[in-house]
């Protein structure tokens, strides 16, 4: 298998952006998909959000209108790619610009609840890439404002959800607009009976891509929560590090903190409190990262501090203990998270600290990962009061994260003070 994006028969243009984004390593996903889909493969892939998986067919498909441009005509797209939800839709669409910027190709959204004057005006000049949701799609296809019949590539993403949706027949009458002859990905998170009915209909003989959730390795890795103020989180952390220190083996720990500044702040009070520590995210050159990366490694600095999307393709054998020092409000991010530890078969501890702001975070991560994190009741900065705000159904006002940081007994004790809502209706949240 391939494992950098250098060895990849991919166009320099392409090469270029993923430098300059600092994507090193592909993921999983991408490390499977990449190759096959440059070979012409139709592809069933069963990956989640949070994989890479965008990049996994956004880049092939890049490389393709970049090495045989042609021209498109009228009401035409020549890749036509479902998304269940708006949202969804938007961020495939940015990840196709982020991906092609240095590609000449042009590019357009349909959606619902928008005006259509503009979508339509859009797809009378034709465009390369097409990203839309199925009913306004076809709205627009009644109309004849869009000709499906020059579809050369077209990927269905997250067909769980689409189902879900109840897109069913709106889908299968899309397909059924499509010429025989193109490239098909097919993207779910899950393939139970209808979804693999739906992409027997599509796919020609496929290559099968999946990605195991991380869950599986993270049965070795032991989980605690601990409920703490965000105050005290640092105390709590310098606590765990020290007991670190006196391992015997797996001694270096990743902490992960959600935003960039945090991070950064986080590791300078860690190495002035006496932890060395170094942090790593998307605002540090290539070169920094590799430095800090190789220093930790060797175990020259123990601990690493860390963003999401930095600490991807960060594979260390020896990390003992990953902190979730701010919990993620990706809840798939936690999966990816603990599995920095107990890699190569060895066994890990992660800990998660959970502030009253976050409340809703580790809602999400429990309800993903079906499971309830044991608490760690043990420490001395255990908060008896967001526990049980977590237990009741509390929700904690919308503020912004601010993520790592110093912070420190004067620091803002956020479970004080705040009125506590309890009600059913709290309970049911709606995801965000
Ligand atoms: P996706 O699963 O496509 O939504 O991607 C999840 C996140 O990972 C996005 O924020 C991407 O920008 C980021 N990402 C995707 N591939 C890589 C990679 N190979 N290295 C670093 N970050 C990546």
């Amino acid at each position: 298998m391939t494992t950098t994006f250098e060895a990849m028969a991919l166009a320099a243009p392409l090469k270029q952006v993923l430098t300059e984004l600092n994507y090193t390593t592909p993921s999983p996903v991408q490390a499977q998909a990449i190759p096959l889909l440059l070979e012409g493969r139709d592809i069933l892939g069963c990956a989640q959000t949070g994989t890479g998986k965008t990049a996994s067919f956004a880049l092939p498909i890049l490389n393709a209108l970049h090495s045989d441009p042609r021209p498109i005509r009228t009401k035409q797209c020549r890749v036509l790619v479902l998304a269940p939800t708006r949202e969804l839709a938007g961020q495939v669409a940015k990840s196709f610009s982020t991906y092609g910027e240095k590609v000449r190709f042009r590019l357009t959204t349909i959606w619902g609840g928008v005006g259509q004057r503009p979508q339509v005006n859009a797809m009378r000049a034709g465009v390369d890439v097409l990203v839309a949701t199925p009913g306004r799609l076809l709205d627009l296809i009644d109309q004849g404002c869009i000709d499906l019949s020059a579809v050369d590539f077209f990927v269905l993403d997250e067909v769980d959800r689409m189902l879900d949706m109840g897109f069913l027949r709106d889908v299968n009458r899309i397909i059924d607009l499509l010429p025989k002859k193109k490239q098909s990905l097919f993207f779910s998170a899950t393939l139970a009976p209808n979804i693999v009915t739906l992409a027997q209909k599509i796919l020609k003989n496929p290559a099968h891509v999946t990605i195991t959730p991380e869950v599986t390795t993270a049965e070795r890795i032991q989980q605690k929560l601990c409920f703490v103020d965000r105050g005290n989180k640092m105390y709590l952390l310098q606590q765990l590090l020290e007991k670190q220190s006196q391992a015997s083996e797996a001694k270096l720990t990743i902490v992960f903190g959600r935003t960039k500044h945090g991070s950064n702040k986080l590791a300078i009070a860690l190495t002035a409190a006496g932890y060395e520590a170094e942090a790593i995210h998307g605002n540090k050159s290539q070169a920094q990262r590799e430095k800090a990366l190789a220093k930790f490694k060797q175990g020259l600095v123990p601990v690493l501090v860390a963003t999401d999307v930095a600490a991807r393709g960060v594979d260390v054998k020896d990390i003992g203990l990953v902190v979730n020092y701010d919990l993620p409000n990706e809840p798939e991010a936690y999966v990816h998270r603990i599995g920095r530890t107990g890699r190569a078969g060895a066994d890990g501890l992660a800990v998660s600290f959970c502030a009253e702001d976050e409340i809703d975070f580790l809602r999400d991560i429990e309800k993903l990962i079906k499971n309830q994190i044991p608490r760690d009741t043990s420490h001395q900065w255990h908060s008896e009061n967001l526990q049980e705000k977590h237990r009741t159904g509390f929700k904690p006002p919308k503020v912004k994260q601010g993520g790592g940081g110093g912070g420190g007994r004067g620091g803002q004790s956020s479970s004080q003070g705040t009125p506590s809502r309890t009600s059913g209706a709290a309970r049911r949240r709606t995801r965000r």
